[in-house]
C-alpha cells in the first residue's frame, strides 16, 4: 500500500512536471511568434494583417460608398484571400499598405444624375437636389421641353463631365414659340383684289347725249346682245363675244377708277374708266385684269382680257358707258 502512494505521488509530481514544462514551452513559442495572417490579392501576397475581421469590414465599407467626391461605390473583382501563420514578430501587420492596394485593384463607380429631354441623356448634374431645380427652373420659364425633362441616377466607371444647374437651363430651354396674330388678310373673293370703287346702280337712258370725246373699240367680236329691254329687265350695255383672253382696250384715255369685283357675282371682275366729262367705260365679265384704281390709261392700252366671270354664259366683253352715272346705248359712240 505504502509502495503504491509512493508511485502515486511520484506520477503526480511527473505530470506538474510536465506542464511546467509546456507552459513554458508556450510562452516560449508565444514571445517569439505571434498568428497573423497572410493577405493575398489574385494569389500575391500583399500583406498582413493580425486584425483580418477590422480590415474585411473597412474593404466592405470603401466598396459600398467609395470615398471620392461622386464616388457611389466601388467594384472589387477579387477579394483578398486570407491564411493564417504563425510569423516571427519582427513581421509587422500593415493593414493600410493592404486597403489601399485593394482599393487600387477596385473600379470607382461615379454616381451623377443625368438630365434627360424625351429621355435622351442631355448632360449631367452632380446631386438629385440640382436636377430637381433643372426641371423646376425650365417649368417656371415655360420652356416648351418642360414636360419631357426626367432625371435619372447613372453610374459610370469614368467621372461625367457635370454642368451647374444655371448652364444646364440654359442648354436646355426651349422658348416657347411666339404665335404671332396674324391680322386676317382682307378677304378677297378673288384672285384679283379690288381697288377703287363703281357705282353698279343700273339707270339708263335711250337719249343719245354728246360725250365730248371719241371712244374706240376695246375688242373686235360678234355682237350678241345689245343696250335696252328684254323680256326681264333691261341690259345696260353692249355684249362682243371674244374669245378667253382676248385683251380689252381702254375706249378712251382716263383714270382707272374702279378694278376687281366679285368673280361669282354680276359683273364678275371688271374694271371702270373715268374719262373726264362725266364720262365712264364700264368692261365686264373680265378673265384678267392688268390695271388698278389710280392709273392713268391711255386709249387703246391693253386694261383687261376677256372672260366670262359672274353673271355670263360665255366669254364676252359687256361693255356700258356711262354719263353722270346713268347707262347710254354703246352703239350710239362705237360698233
Ligand atoms: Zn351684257
Amino acid at each position: 500500500m505504502k509502495k503504491l502512494l509512493v508511485n502515486l505521488r511520484k506520477s503526480a509530481k511527473l505530470i506538474i512536471l510536465l506542464l511546467v514544462g509546456l507552459f513554458i514551452a508556450v510562452g516560449i513559442l508565444y514571445f517569439l511568434f505571434k498568428p497573423m495572417y497572410i493577405v493575398r490579392l489574385n494569389g500575391e501576397i500583399i500583406g498582413y494583417t493580425d486584425t483580418k475581421k477590422q480590415l474585411q469590414e473597412e474593404i466592405d465599407k470603401y466598396m459600398k460608398t467609395g470615398d471620392g467626391e461622386n464616388i457611389a461605390f466601388v467594384e472589387i473583382d477579387q477579394m483578398p484571400e486570407y491564411e493564417i501563420c504563425y510569423s516571427k514578430k519582427d513581421i509587422k501587420a500593415n493593414e493600410e499598405e493592404v486597403l489601399d492596394t485593394v482599393i487600387a485593384s477596385g473600379t470607382p463607380y461615379y454616381k451623377n444624375y443625368a438630365i434627360l429631354q424625351s429621355g435622351e441623356e442631355k448632360l449631367y448634374v452632380k446631386t438629385f437636389q440640382e436636377a430637381e431645380q433643372v426641371i423646376a427652373d425650365l417649368k417656371e420659364k415655360k420652356s416648351t421641353n418642360a414636360e419631357s425633362i426626367t432625371y435619372v441616377a447613372k453610374y459610370s466607371a469614368e467621372q461625367l463631365e457635370n454642368t451647374d444647374v444655371a448652364t444646364a437651363v440654359n442648354n436646355l430651354y426651349l422658348a416657347p414659340v411666339v404665335t404671332t396674330t396674324t391680322t386676317k388678310p382682307k378677304t378677297t373673293t378673288g384672285k384679283y383684289a379690288t381697288t377703287g370703287s363703281a357705282n353698279t346702280s343700273q339707270t339708263v337712258s335711250y337719249d343719245k347725249v354728246s360725250l365730248g370725246i371719241n371712244l374706240i373699240r376695246p375688242v373686235s367680236g360678234t355682237i350678241t346682245s345689245r343696250f335696252g329691254r328684254r323680256s326681264r329687265g333691261i341690259h345696260t350695255g353692249l355684249d362682243i363675244a371674244a374669245s378667253t383672253g382676248t385683251p380689252i382696250k381702254a375706249a378712251a384715255s382716263g383714270t382707272v377708277t374702279f378694278s376687281g369685283g366679285n368673280p361669282s357675282k354680276s359683273y364678275g371682275y371688271f374694271i371702270v374708266i373715268t374719262h373726264g366729262n362725266g364720262v365712264q367705260t364700264y368692261y365686264a365679265h373680265c378673265s384678267a385684269l392688268y390695271v388698278k384704281a389710280g392709273q392713268t390709261v391711255s386709249q387703246g392700252e391693253t386694261i383687261a382680257a376677256v372672260g366670262s366671270t359672274g353673271n355670263s354664259t360665255g366669254p364676252h366683253l359687256h361693255l356700258e358707258v356711262r354719263v353722270n352715272g346713268k347707262c347710254y346705248n354703246p352703239q350710239n359712240y362705237l360698233y
